[in-house]
């Protein structure tokens, strides 16, 4: 059986490094703020927000909250951030997605300053993590990486396979990879013979959004499984992108859902806000 790869212990480690920092920070008069902003009613957002805040309380980041109406005018939300780019109690701006219909996203992720860029989706961020300069690194992938840090996982030379293309998971993951020299493949919904790419793996990242759809019988035996879906199925449970109990049965080592990818992911949030604090020291 599989060794489980346990999320919520690594980001607790984690959580307590940055209190001890933001405590050793607030002795030098510098208290790490974090913005979020909120546009709107959707439910989901309002949980993902919610949980930001009190993650931030917990390690004695200031998070100064924005919740603006559904209505709220593009102009407006520009406005809010040019205020924020220029609030020295501020080192990172966090706008929760998705935006309403009359607002662009791609202006609004430009008009947060790069420097205060905490998720990572300016297309600056973005182009310096593509050369692989240091950079604010977004969230989710950053969480994965560290989670396969701490099991030990080298990848130089490995075959990793991500299943997932998008811009805040697959791609950026894919990058983080083969910056530590691994042989990347990224596959998608047009990738022909799936379950053939998917065997020839030394490690599988599932950031897909179908429940269950990599089957337990395509991990190679020994292979490393990270599993970033998370799918609700029926009223309360939530599962993976991987069939976990038979992946478990041939990898070396696997991340559950829930308790694996998902509390590493404002973890890094934190993570980056506090790295962003001390550079503005
Ligand atoms: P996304 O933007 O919807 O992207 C999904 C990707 O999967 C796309 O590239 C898509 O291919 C590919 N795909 C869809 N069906 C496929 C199939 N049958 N075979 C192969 N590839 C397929 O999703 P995302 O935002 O990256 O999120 C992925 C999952 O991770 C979701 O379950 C999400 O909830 C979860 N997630 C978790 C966290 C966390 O903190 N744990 C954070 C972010 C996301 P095409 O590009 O060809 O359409």
């Amino acid at each position: 059986m599989a060794t489980v790869i346990d999320g919520k212990a690594i980001a607790a480690k984690i959580r307590g490094e940055l209190t001890a920092e933001v405590a050793a920070l607030n002795a030098q008069g510098v208290t790490p703020g974090l913005a979020v902003v909120l546009v709107g009613e959707d439910p989901a957002s309002k949980v993902y927000v919610s949980m930001k805040e009190k993650a931030c309380a917990d390690v004695g980041i200031f998070s100064d909250e924005h919740k603006l109406s559904a209505d709220t005018t593009e102009a407006e939300l520009l406005a809010l951030i040019d205020r924020l780019n220029n609030d020295a109690r501020i080192h990172g701006i966090l706008v929760q997605l998705p935006l309403p219909k009359q607002i662009n996203t791609e202006k609004v992720l430009e008009a947060i300053s790069p420097a205060k860029d905490v998720d990572g989706f300016h297309p600056y961020n973005v182009g310096r993590l593509m050369v692989g300069k240091p950079t604010f690194q977004p969230c989710t992938p950053y969480g994965v990486m560290i989670m396969l840090k701490e099991s030990g996982v080298e990848l130089a030379g490995k075959n990793v396979v991500v299943v997932g293309r998008s811009n805040i998971v697959g791609k950026p993951v894919a990058m983080m990879c083969l910056q530590q020299h691994a042989t990347v493949t990224i596959c998608h919904s047009r990738t022909r013979n799936l379950a053939d790419v998917v065997r020839a793996a030394d490690v599988v990242i599932a950031a897909v959004g179908v429940p269950e759809m990599i089957k337990g019988d395509w991990i190679k035996e020994g292979a490393i499984v990270i599993d970033v879906g998370v799918n609700r199925v029926g009223e309360k449970k939530l599962v993976g992108d991987v069939e976990y109990a038979a992946a478990a049965e041939r990898a070396a080592a696997i991340t559950p859902v829930p308790g694996g990818v998902g509390p590493m992911t404002i973890t890094m949030l934190l993570y980056n806000t506090v790295a962003s604090a001390k550079q503005f020291r």
